[in-house]
């Protein structure tokens, strides 16, 4: 609590009477000044920090962490919360920090904080052991770890429970609300059905796109001097972020002033291209979220799955459309006149849109993207709901990539130990990637009927198409969850139709009518 003045002096508010919500805008501040540190620090591992600072670190991001339970599972927090709650006269966003801090406060109030603080060291250690077990291509010196997070995460669900439910679902409900396994049983039934076929069709019909300029010699400080062009040309504010590199592209908000976003530069030029519209994306909504609301418990994006509605919404809708290229292609040219000599704006536009299934979620197009998310939710599924050997993972993967998207991965590493979330305990996180394209898809369609679209892309005017994404999605940062904001923007509930149908359409156009 801040006392003015005079220390050790017991009144805490100078003359008349304060609300409970004003009394506890204090502790959710000091709570919301942890968070940011242990997100600084998340951030600082992944860009800056020396090899050897892992385990000396991740003692700090423990205890940290466990200083941030402390404080909103605190009885004066409690008794606040339970007093604001009743509080008359509230507005929309004071009762939406109140609603948030409660849900945290009861995830948090149920796990023993020395079980919360050692699982954060655990999580920590494992991130690295992964590291190091993906560079050595060794899935056995992964699984006991693996093992152990799989058992914290079922530990902290049953904790979290309501009656009845079950494991997964409380996962995922950590992630996406209201998308319960029958929601998502639903919805990724109905991909298979429609989308492994088309992939199947495609891989059969023989097409053959030209892509191999795209790999070659492109410089690592050009490729560095485009990100940033693009990110800046989409609407990444560098007054209020920066772009650095990282193993992995993510970003990083600490609030609406301070959005950090990563890429890095592979050898296929157009790989960090679309990492960074991406993150851009990403970082366009985290800078959009209302100055009211920055820096609270409800001052960050919907969901994850709005989230990556944002990032694949610039990436795929915006990015990878050719109206997008019209002015940007001749700066590419630019930049590698050489790479690029001979190379006409549609061949590439073409190149960028090719439809190939690989064994990389990252680097997927995106008609097979949520295939591979689909791969992941029914092995999360097996590994939270049943009896499972994690000695089985490797094999099961490389059957599931088979059957849906017809590639065998050649190793662990670009199998089964591809991605960061098992090592850091986010089960439930990825089928958000898919609702998040499924989102986008919806939102799309809703704009496309309110603009045109590819003409605002011609001008290079993104600043429009942006201003109606802050409007209907943005600014509201946790004010509403995702189905209410497509309720909102579409006038519809979630309907994962509209995914289908754009994802046809664009397979049809680029590989059954050429034009
Ligand atoms: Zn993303």
């Amino acid at each position: 609590m801040k006392t003015e003045g005079s220390c050790g002096s017991r009144t805490e508010n100078n003359g008349g009477p304060t609300g409970a919500y004003e009394q506890l805008k204090p502790y959710l501040e000091q709570a919301m000044a942890i968070q940011t540190a242990l997100i600084l620090f998340e951030w600082d591992n992944e860009t800056l920090a020396p090899d050897q600072a892992g385990p000396y670190t991740a003692r700090v991001q423990g205890n940290l962490a466990s200083i941030y339970q402390e404080i909103l599972t605190g009885k004066t927090v409690g008794d606040l919360l339970g007093k604001s709650q009743r509080e008359q006269g509230l507005s929309e966003i004071e009762q939406a920090i109140i609603r948030e801090a409660q849900e945290e406060r009861e995830k948090l109030a149920c796990i023993p904080p020395d079980e919360y603080q050692k699982f954060h060291e655990l999580a920590a250690d494992s991130a690295r052991i992964w590291a190091k077990a993906k560079q050595d291509q060794d899935f056995e010196a992964f699984a006991p770890i693996l093992e152990k997070i799989i058992s914290y995460q079922k530990k902290f669900a049953g904790y979290q429970a309501k009656d009845g439910q079950k494991l997964y679902d409380v996962m995922l409900d950590n992630y996406e609300k209201g998308f319960s396994m029958e929601k998502l049983d639903e919805f990724f039934q109905m991909l298979k059905k429609e989308l492994v076929p088309l992939v199947r069709r495609i891989r059969e019909s023989g097409t053959k796109i030209r892509d191999s300029f795209l790999y070659g010699d492109y410089p690592e400080e050009k490729q560095q001097e485009l990100a940033e062009y693009l990110a800046g040309y989409v609407g990444f504010d560098f007054n209020r972020g920066v772009l650095a590199k990282s193993a992995h592209p993510f970003t990083t908000s600490l609030h609406n002033h301070d959005v950090r976003i990563t890429t890095n530069y592979k050898e296929r030029m157009d790989s960090s291209l679309f990492s960074v519209i991406h993150e851009a994306g990403h970082a366009v909504y985290e800078l959009g979220i209302a100055d009211e609301l920055t820096q609270t418990l409800a001052g960050q994006g919907a969901s994850m799955g709005i989230h990556e509605s944002q990032s694949r919404f610039f990436e795929n809708m915006i990015g990878r459309n050719g109206a997008f290229w019209v002015p940007v292609y001749p700066r590419l040219k630019e930049l590698f006149p050489e790479q690029l000599s001979g190379i006409d704006r549609e061949t590439f536009v073409r190149a960028i849109n090719k439809i190939q299934p690989g064994p990389i979620r990252t680097e997927a197009d995106e008609l097979t993207y949520s295939l591979h998310v689909m791969v992941r939710y029914e092995l999360e599924k097996m590994m939270i709901e049943d009896d499972f050997n994690v000695k089985d993972l490797p094999r099961l993967w490389t059957d599931k990539y088979e059957e849906y998207l017809g590639v065998k991965p050649e190793n662990v590493a670009e199998g089964v130990l591809q991605d960061i979330h098992w090592a850091q305990g986010s089960f439930g996180y990825f089928p958000s990637y898919a609702l998040g394209s499924a989102f986008a898809a919806q939102m799309y369609r809703y704009i496309r009927k309110k603009v045109d679209f590819d003409e605002l892309l011609r001008q290079g005017n993104i600043g429009e198409i942006r201003e109606i994404l802050r409007q209907h999605i943005h600014r509201f940062g946790k004010l509403k969850d995702s189905r209410r904001l497509l309720q909102d923007m579409t006038g519809e509930d979630f309907n994962p139709r509209y995914y289908i149908e754009y994802l046809q359409e664009k397979a049809e156009k680029i590989y059954f009518s050429p034009s």
